[in-house]
């Protein structure tokens, strides 16, 4: 996935790049941004980020990969993932075919909460519903 950054809004733009592509931290701000940590956002922004905030949520709302921020756990999943692949947590790999999934695919979550590859999701979901059928 291409990510335009091109409308990012503010001037942390630098640190989103780093982020997403290579998991740098950024700065105390832009760091309770991606950890959806709303108090320490607020508290951390300058006169110009405090006023972009929304703004600044919708563009990763819209543009970043959704494994890349939203918790502080995710955060540190994605860590994880960009600094030492050979360490890729269990979570993120396909719970039906046990492939990766990459942070940009699309892909889902079967009828338990595990996580599944965008090629087992549509299975899944047949599953699932021959599965209701002889419920019937
Ligand atoms: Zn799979």
């Amino acid at each position: 996935m291409e990510i335009n950054y091109d409308g990012y809004p503010g001037n942390t733009v630098g640190g989103a790049k780093r982020w997403i592509e290579n998991a740098i931290q950024p700065g105390g701000f832009l760091s309770a941004v991606i950890e959806n940590d709303l108090r320490e956002a607020v508290g951390r922004a300058d006169d110009k980020n405090i006023h972009l905030l929304p703004e600044i949520i919708r563009w990763w709302y819209n543009n970043a990969p959704a494994a890349s921020w939203g918790s502080f756990d995710r955060c540190r999943k994605w860590k994880l993932l960009k600094t030492a692949p050979t360490n890729f947590p269990d979570t993120w790999d396909c719970a039906h075919c046990g492939n990766a999934i990459l942070p940009d695919e699309e892909g889902g979550e079967d009828i338990m909460g595990n996580p599944v590859c965008g090629d087992c999701i549509d299975k899944t979901r047949d599953q699932a519903e021959a599965s209701h059928e002889q419920d019937r």
